[in-house]
């Protein structure tokens, strides 16, 4: 039976997280189950920085972007010596089970830690949606509104100036966020790592929607890590009709106060990965498909293929 719960974040920040850490809190609590919050993620393990949680301590948070437990990397945790330290630790504690909520990174020492006897829930918390076994991650659609929210803002100034701006977000090799923005905003291109990026196509398109199409602006959403969009843009104003600009929305994008869709998701995911830990059950991360919240074990959820988006990107093509 499960006397005491530990919860910590882990991997890249992201809003929704504290909407995780008091679901599990107060759904732990509310079945008898006590609480520890785990400060820095896998570090925190190792070095014993641990708090009890009440209710009372996980009021004011909902609303809040950030994770209040803190988040750090810990590459060490690889290590078998040092996996073993924190499992020492959590029984010191009287920890017998915890939810760990980061990216795949974080899973994998989820998986670990379940196999030397501690259950252990993965609750996929990042913006960048790369995570396999979930349509959708909890900060994704916050980081979606602040891009959407700022390329409007480009817009009206590319509108008036006769520009093409370029607009680099984030993604982590994943392309959704870039995808679902340039959606959002009528992009006139996007180029992610499901697309590809042929700098001489891109070239050549916006020198037809200059001249043949006559368009007087452009907005061109890019994944980052593909290319140099400041040499991009000089590019673009060199060889086509568009003064090119480019913009980083940059960490901008991990802030702010989480939607209430990330809100609503954090709290249904951090419900389900109580009841998993309740009945007894670890080793799974906890996904939602097809608006379904559910659960596949960690090394299932870590070789399957991320969901395919080429009905948007065919809708996307087709909206242009
Ligand atoms: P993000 O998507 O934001 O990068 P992430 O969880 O994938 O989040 P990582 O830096 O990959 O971020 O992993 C976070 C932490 O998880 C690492 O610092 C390390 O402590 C632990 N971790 C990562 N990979 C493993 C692994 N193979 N075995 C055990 N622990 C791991």
């Amino acid at each position: 039976m499960v006397r005491k719960i530990g919860v910590l974040t882990s991997g890249g920040d992201a809003p929704g997280m504290n909407a995780a850490i008091r679901s599990v809190t107060r759904i732990a609590l509310n079945n008898g189950v006590e609480v520890v919050g785990v400060h820095d993620g896998y570090r925190g393990l190792l070095e014993g920085n641990f708090e009890p949680l009440t209710r009372h301590d996980v009021s004011d948070i909902l609303d809040r972007g950030g994770t209040k437990l803190g988040s750090a990397r810990l590459p060490e945790f690889r290590e078998e010596e040092i996996q073993n330290a924190c499992v020492k630790n959590m029984q010191r504690e009287g920890i017998d089970a915890l939810v760990v909520i980061g990216g795949d990174g974080s899973y994998r020492g989820a998986l670990a830690l379940t196999k030397k006897g501690i259950n252990c829930i993965g609750l996929p918390g990042t913006i960048d949606n790369d995570i396999p076994g979930t349509d959708f991650t909890i900060g994704f659609d916050t980081a979606l509104h602040t891009c959407v929210e700022n390329v409007d803002k480009l817009r009206d100034t590319s509108s008036s100036h006769h520009r093409c701006s370029i607009v680099e977000v984030m993604g982590n090799h994943c392309g959704d966020l870039a995808l679902y923005t340039a959606i959002s905003c009528g992009a006139e291109m996007v180029i992610t790592p499901e697309t590809g990026y042929d700098e001489l196509e891109v070239l050549e398109q916006l020198r037809y929607l200059g001249a043949a199409v006559q368009k007087n602006h452009a907005i061109v959403i890019i994944s980052e890590k593909i290319c140099d969009v400041d040499a991009l843009a000089k590019k673009v104003s060199l060889q086509t009709n568009f003064s090119g600009r480019a913009t980083v929305l940059g960490h901008i994008q991990r802030g702010g106060s989480p939607t209430p869709t990330d809100r609503i998701l954090a709290s249904r995911m951090g419900e389900k990965a109580v009841d998993l830990l309740m009945e007894g059950i670890g080793g799974q991360c906890v996904g939602i498909i097809d608006n379904v919240i559910s659960a596949m074990p960690i090394q299932e959820a870590l070789e399957r293929p991320r969901q395919s988006r080429k009905h948007l990107y065919r809708l996307f093509d087709r909206l242009v």
